[in-house]
């Protein structure tokens, strides 16, 4: 290895001797003598104090640099540029050329305080790394009447980046019901369906973090730059923005450029944007433009699948009536169920213990909030109508006033979400419905928690008795 890098070493040295005659003395000194190269057999690296540097070689001197390092490399090098990034890492950013189309490429691990990656002039084509988590994808997301719309907005939003009325999509609910999971999931599609867009996931807290630090040295106009080159913006938890004038002003523009661009937009909260706060109107205003679509907690069939899904993934056996009695008591949100399998699992694997349901009954004491209430038809009906002060005997009744139709449609609505009642017994113990009538109510009562703000709090109140939160 080492010969290998030496024998390059003087390749380097063979292309400077060619590069030197050609320009000034200073020029050469400030610029080339400070190059570090690397070659690995088909990339050339070349290792820059800072982006300056790449900078200007780009500009100024790769008509020069170009052919002679396609004589002494070989004609099928490549060039990218390793910057040194003002942190204690080297080269989260390189880039990457192959010497007629010129592309950059941006790796490195780090989260939290990566560097505003450079925008380097001359540049045509960049390749980004979007951020993605490899398993958040739509074969992964279990869908349910919890996220079906969700989902659906997400998927068209995949298929037909900036082209639909859902820009911006916007995504939100509370912790742990999949947001970042659905928009990782739009990524990833977006770059299988349109592998030359560019996709980038940032979460808002990370974004204001490049913002400060772009701020502080003076390169904000790299910062708002860069993020107006991506094709899909993916932006998490931008409930985080509130306070932050500085950082929404910068979003603003980014925002403003993109979407006249016609480039699309994916936000994630945990409210729906009237409920922002400290937000300034103005971006607001634009998150209201697209499609707002909430995440819900999961009804026991999805809350079932998930489960299965989960431990098919995990390898872990779970029988049927461990799933069940999981799907019934994690009352919480997904990460809370998939808390309760790791445990289920470690318990399994390192202490031999049968999964069985005492096993379970026993992890979830430690790690889950448990629903403190059974959940049962009647528990249902009484919730119902102690929240909407409708007396039992109206509610039972062959009344068909509005009020009373809703109150029912609520019950089979939270019956079918949170029992393991057939539909047909949800129908008799309610109004005496058939099972059609149900399912009716159940997707009106979930199409007008989809469009209805008032409405979605009324059932989040009643839901939230009932589970005893
Ligand atoms: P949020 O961003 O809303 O807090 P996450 O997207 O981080 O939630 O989801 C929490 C965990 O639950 C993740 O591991 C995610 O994969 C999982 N999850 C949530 N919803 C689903 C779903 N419908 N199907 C499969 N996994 C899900
Ligand atoms: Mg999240």
């Amino acid at each position: 290895m080492l010969t290998t890098t030496h024998t390059y070493g003087e390749t380097w040295e063979n292309c400077l001797a060619r590069i030197k005659p050609r320009i000034s003395e200073e020029e050469f000194a400030k610029w080339f003598s400070p190059i570090e190269p690397v070659f690995d057999g088909t990339t050339l690296s070349l290792r820059v104090p800072n982006r300056s540097y790449a900078t200007r070689i780009d500009n100024c001197y790769m008509q020069i640099l170009k052919p002679v390092i396609l004589m002494m490399y070989g004609p099928k090098t490549k060039l990218c540029y390793a910057v040194r990034i003002p942190d204690e890492q080297v080269s989260t950013v390189s880039v990457e050329t192959d010497m007629t189309d010129i592309s950059r490429h941006v790796t490195g691990t780090d989260t939290a305080k990566i560097y505003n990656p450079y925008v380097i002039p001359g540049m045509r084509k960049m390749i980004i790394d979007p951020r993605l988590n490899p398993g958040y994808t739509f074969s992964t997301f279990i869908e349910g009447d919890c996220n079906r719309l969700a989902r659906s907005a997400g998927m068209s939003v995949a298929v037909n980046p900036g082209n639909t009325p859902f820009n911006p999509l916007y995504i939100y609910g509370d912790s742990g019901l999949g947001k970042t999971h659905i928009v990782q999931a739009i990524g990833h599609e977006v770059r299988q369906r349109h592998p030359e867009l560019q996709v980038l996931y940032v979460s808002t807290n990370k974004f204001q973090a490049q913002y400060q630090i772009a701020n502080k040295n003076g390169e904000l106009p790299d910062f708002i730059h860069f993020y107006q080159m991506i094709d899909l913006l993916i932006i998490d938890d931008i409930q985080e923005l509130s306070g932050k004038p500085g950082t929404q002003t910068a979003f603003f523009n980014i925002f403003n450029h993109l979407q006249l661009l016609g480039k699309q937009i994916v936000l994630t909260s945990d409210k729906p944007p009237v409920e922002l706060k400290d937000i300034e109107q103005r971006l607001l205003t634009r998150f209201k433009w697209g499609m707002a679509a909430s995440l819900q907690l999961p009804d026991y069939q999805t809350k079932l699948r998930i489960i299965r899904a989960k431990c098919e993934k995990s390898g872990v056996e779970i029988p049927e009536e461990v799933a069940a009695y999981l799907a019934e008591n994690i009352s919480a949100n997904v990460r809370e169920i998939e808390g309760a399998i790791s445990s289920l699992a470690a318990n399994a694997s390192f202490l031999g213990r049968r999964i069985t349901v005492s096993l379970a009954k026993e992890v979830l004491k430690v790690y889950v909030q448990m629903c403190r209430k059974e959940i049962t038809l009647e528990s249902i009906i009484d919730t119902v109508c102690g929240n909407l002060s409708i007396p039992l005997d109206r509610f039972n009744s062959t009344e068909r006033t509005r009020e009373i139709a809703q109150a029912r449609q609520i019950a089979m609505f939270l019956a079918k979400r949170h029992t393991k009642a057939p539909l047909t017994q949800i129908g008799s113990a309610i109004g005496g419905r058939n099972h059609a009538t149900v399912l009716h109510s159940c997707k009106t009562v979930q199409n007008m928690i989809d469009t209805d703000k008032s409405f979605r709090a009324q059932v989040e109140d009643i839901e939230k008795v009932l589970l005893g939160k």
